[in-house]
């Protein structure tokens, strides 16, 4: 290792930072790769990140990049960057376990095409992260792979479902990470952990590979240490795929150029359904702060309304699990993973669910046939589709008037693992804030903006129009330009 450059602080680095590094020949991909393994041996005993590590593959792969810049050639910018999946994506050879025991041991025999685009890129794939079991939840702890705590206090929850990956960023366990997101998955992690987390517009970034939970709301999007960063990223995995008849078949802007530093103009609506009772005044202080630093760049802040959000969350929680239901049909002990047998065919069907699927997951099931069974479709399916248009026209409404919604990400800042386990309703609460994002299919940024009395991250959330990431973008990091909040490091990292 060269003078000065200490390879623990290699690990805290942003991708931009390590690119350039890469790109001087000042660091190697391997020495990079190093520090990060030194950083995983030393801290993932109390974090619990990872479900499945592949450092055997990335060691080649940091190799062959290596031998690339030996040759003098250019470097895309995610080449060499150590990055780590949640184990929702399906990885060619690699064991895909959606945080349940139902898939064991499946091994999918193609990438999906989030992993097939970063691969391209030359991205060290250093394993799969941890997450609720088919993302459902709001804290990782209902992985059928124990707990992932968070780095910043471990007795706290990392949130979820992408915990794993918004942990593993923030404690230099990976330099960068794809989660998904459908009702605040990405978003709501990234704000207990303290990073940056983009939830795209539906159809923005392929589902194809990406295990499904509800198809209507689902979607891949970075878990990063910064705004740059989650524009790198969104840059390598964003547009058309022939594979997902969701994906829209429209050109990719270039983000990275949308960054020009400067908040200008942009007009800011404050959604007053997103501060009243039940909201935090330590999250609410942070936000509002936030707000006025965007004020001091020349951002316009006024407030607005969007009046159906408080039937948002009713209405996902039919939704959600009505897909969920179908999607989660084809987990029958014939076609995947485990099966609970010997028996007749029945036997084994019901052994196989009762055995593989956790308590969670089972929930979401009954709730989802229950809600689309005969008689019931009218009554709750077709009522939620309906609010869900509501709350789409809600937001179509505000951005006739502002570019950009400032919300608070989570009404609280994280709570203490266990807390809420064995209260769903309060669990499915974390996310009022998030959700009425995933029915409108719009994209919505999370970045921190401060820290509780007790040390503990709070999220900002930047919510734009339909395929507008680059004014979300653009807006978040002017903030971190003026802010520091995207520089700190949890003590964990540092070893303090
Ligand atoms: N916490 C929400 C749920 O449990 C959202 C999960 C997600 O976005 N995958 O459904």
């Amino acid at each position: 290792m060269r003078p000065g450059l200490d390879p623990v602080d290699l690990c805290d680095l942003t991708i931009h930072e390590l690119h350039d590094r890469l790109a001087r020949r000042e660091v190697r991909a391997q020495e990079l790769l190093q520090a990060v393994q030194e950083r995983i041996r030393r801290v993932e005993g109390i974090v619990h990140a990872y479900v499945t590590q592949t450092l055997e593959s990335a060691e080649v792969e940091a190799a062959a990049i290596d031998a690339h810049l030996a040759r003098g050639e250019p470097l895309p910018p995610l080449a060499g960057i150590p990055v780590a999946l949640k184990d929702i994506f399906c990885t060619e050879g690699v064991r895909t376990t959606c945080g349940s025991r139902i898939l064991h041991p499946y091994v999918p025999p193609y990438d999906a095409t989030v992993v097939a685009r970063l691969k391209a890129q030359g991205v060290i794939l250093l394993g799969k992260l941890n997450m609720d079991e088919f993302a459902m939840g709001s804290s990782t702890e209902t992985s059928a792979f124990g707990v992932t705590r968070n780095p910043w206090n471990p007795e706290y929850i990392p949130g979820g479902s992408s915990g794993g990956s918004a942990a593993a960023v923030a404690a230099g366990e990976c330099i960068a990470s794809v989660g998904t997101d459908t009702g605040g998955s990405i978003r709501q992690p990234a704000a207990c952990c303290g990073v940056v987390g983009l939830k795209p517009t539906y159809g923005r970034v392929s589902r194809y590979g990406m295990i499904a939970f509800a198809s209507s709301l689902d979607q891949g999007g970075p878990i990063t240490r910064d705004v740059t960063d989650a524009a790198l990223v969104l840059q390598a995995i964003a547009g058309h795929d022939p594979l997902d008849f969701t994906s829209i078949p429209a050109d990719v802007p270039d983000y990275v150029a949308a960054l020009t530093g400067d908040a200008r103009g942009v007009r800011i609506g404050l959604p007053r359904e997103y501060f009243l009772e039940g909201l935090d005044p330590e999250v609410a202080r942070a936000v509002r702060e936030a707000v006025r630093v965007l004020e001091g760049l020349g951002a316009t802040i006024a407030e607005t309304s969007l009046p159906h959000t408080d039937y948002a969350l009713a209405a996902y929680y039919i939704i959600a699990p009505a897909e969920a239901s179908s999607n989660l049909a084809r987990y029958d002990g014939v076609r995947y993973g485990h099966r609970g047998g010997p028996g007749a065919l029945r036997q084994m069907y019901m052994r196989t669910r009762q055995e593989g699927f956790g308590s969670e997951v089972k929930r979401r099931i009954m709730l989802g046939t229950y809600a689309l069974s005969a008689g019931y479709y009218e009554a709750y399916y077709r009522k939620a589709q309906q609010v869900r248009t509501l709350v789409r026209q809600d937001f179509e409404e505000a951005f006739r008037r502002f570019d950009v919604l400032a919300t608070p990400t989570m009404p609280t800042p994280p709570f203490k693992l266990g807390e809420k386990l064995q209260d769903p309703l309060q669990m499915y609460l974390s996310d009022v804030y998030t959700i009425p994002v995933n029915l409108a299919g719009i994209p919505g940024l999370v970045l921190p903006c401060g820290f509780s009395a007790d040390g503990l991250p709070i999220g900002l959330q930047l919510i734009g129009r339909p395929l507008d990431e680059a004014t979300l973008l653009r807006v978040g990091h002017a903030f971190e330009q003026a802010t520091d909040y995207h520089r700190r490091r949890p003590p964990l990292a540092t070893g303090g």
